[in-house]
Formats: C-alpha cells, sequence, structure tokens
C-alpha cells in the first residue's frame, strides 16, 4: 500500500496523485488526503487546510496545469486552502455553494461535470456528513473521491442539524448503483473492495440503530444514556462525538415515527404503538 506521508506526492493510478496534508488528528486520522486527477490538465480535489508548505507542494506538482479546485464540503480540513491554492495557480474554485468562508468561482451540483481533454470528472451530491457534500466520479477510472462521506479506517460522523442520518443512508445506497472500482477517501488509504465498504457502512449504522433502540426499551431516554449503554466498543474520549451521531439516529427514527424527541440534550422516548 503506497505510503501517506506528508509533503510527497503519490501516484495511485494513470490519472491520480495524491498529496497527504500535515493535519493529523482524531477526526481527520492520518491527515486530509488532496488528489490532483489529469497530467496535462488537473483537477485538484479537496486542497485541505490553509497550510502554506501543503499549499507549495500541490501547485509544485502541477503549477498552470491545474486548472480546477474542487472541494467536497466546506469543513476546515478541506475547502480553507482553496484559496491559497487559486492564488497560486490561477484555477478555477468550484464546490456546492460559499459557506464557511469557502467563495467558490463557480457553484456546482449533482450531475456536473468537468470536462478535461483526458478525463472526465461528474458532481455526485452526497448530504449526510455535511448538506453541501459532493463526492466526484472519475469516470475513466471508475474512481470516486469520497471527501469525508466514506473514510478508510473510521466511520463518519454525522452531526445534525447539518448532518442528516436518513440522507447519509440514502446516498451511500445510490453510491452502489454507480459502478464504482475504488474509493479515493478524504482521509486514509485507497479503498479497493468499494462495494463491500459501503455495505459494511450500511451493516453498521443498522446495527447501531437497533442498538440503539433497544437501549430506549431497556429505559434509556437520553442521548446520554444511548451512548453509555450503545456505545461501549468505543474509547469513552469519543463519547462526546458518538453523541451526535446517536442524536443523528434518534431524528431519522423519530421522522420514521419510531420515537419522540427532538434536542440533543432533552428526553427521549419510544413512540407508542
Ligand atoms: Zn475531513
Amino acid at each position: 500500500m503506497a505510503d501517506l506521508t506528508p509533503g510527497v506526492a503519490c501516484a495511485l493510478s494513470p490519472l491520480v496523485r495524491r498529496v497527504l496534508a500535515p493535519n493529523p488528528g482524531v477526526m481527520t486520522g492520518p491527515g486530509t488526503n488532496t488528489y490532483l486527477v489529469g497530467i496535462d490538465e488537473i483537477a485538484v480535489i479537496d486542497p485541505g487546510p490553509d497550510d502554506a508548505d501543503h499549499l507549495d507542494t500541490v501547485a509544485s506538482c502541477g503549477g498552470d496545469r491545474i486548472r480546477w479546485i474542487l472541494v467536497t464540503h466546506t469543513h476546515n480540513d478541506h475547502s480553507p486552502g482553496a484559496a491559497g491554492l487559486k492564488a497560486r495557480t490561477g484555477a478555477t474554485v468550484m464546490g456546492f455553494g460559499a459557506r464557511d468562508d469557502f467563495e467558490p468561482d463557480e457553484a456546482v451540483g449533482d450531475g456536473f461535470r468537468v470536462e478535461a481533454t483526458e478525463f472526465r470528472l461528474r458532481a455526485v451530491h452526497t448530504p449526510g456528513h455535511a448538506s453541501n457534500h459532493l463526492c466526484y466520479l472519475l469516470e475513466q477510472e471508475r474512481m470516486l473521491f469520497s471527501g469525508d462521506h466514506i473514510m478508510q479506517g473510521s466511520t463518519v460522523v454525522i452531526a445534525p442539524p447539518d448532518g442528516d442520518m436518513g440522507a447519509y443512508l440514502e446516498a451511500l445506497q445510490r453510491l452502489k448503483t454507480l459502478g464504482i472500482k475504488s474509493i479515493a477517501p478524504g482521509h486514509g488509504h485507497l479503498i479497493e473492495d468499494p462495494l463491500a465498504k459501503i455495505d459494511e457502512y450500511l451493516t453498521h449504522r443498522g446495527e447501531r440503530e437497533m442498538a440503539i433502540l433497544r437501549a430506549m426499551e431497556d429505559g434509556a431516554g437520553t442521548v446520554d444514556a444511548v451512548v453509555e449503554r450503545v456505545y461501549v466498543d468505543v474509547p469513552e474520549e469519543l463519547h462526546p462525538i458518538a453523541r451526535y451521531s446517536v442524536h443523528a439516529h434518534l431524528l431519522k427514527l423519530s421522522f420514521e415515527g419510531k420515537v419522540q424527541g427532538v434536542d440533543l440534550d432533552g428526553e427521549w422516548s419510544l413512540a407508542a404503538r
């Protein structure tokens, strides 16, 4: 497996290179992956944080052949580098829309295509982790740039209100229909068995949902009480993050009429049958 070392461009396929940003952490794993797609004309996917050394490395890999800067979503480990990379290359910045200090030159949505001489990238709207999340499919290699919709090495945090568990699961199902051969995630290594990974995610979420309902049958009536009972396999320092995912599950179950409640810190109960 190709190394994840910051500051070094690593070839993943004939058309794709990866540069790891120097921002490892609990939420980012080894750091944010910045991808360069193409040789003569280059699209950069997720410039990452506004880190001068990282942006210099990315720019030096492509120079003025970098024509497009695409952002999967506007969280601070993915989009803040866009302005600095644009200043270095003159490329056009694209993303779902202006938010979180991100200002695209062009707002793009589901079905948008970047047409380059050697390749085509198609945007797929995948809300769930963030409502403005786009994945990008490299049609020539059937490689999906999945941002934080799918990561290697961990599951994804779904934090309401911008995060939406129902939308997230629906978007995962849709990805299964796209004929994807590999997934280049926003964090971690290339995923070479995409359908197995997506099924693993769907199974994991389904099991969590069942466990949450069981915890509530056992009397848990708040997000914290559910986390205590359900997340026994997760280190306690991650429980504050798990609260968001439990809240997201409960909101989905509420939408389906199975539970009642609203707030992260409020009371939750099973719906009367
Ligand atoms: Zn991220």
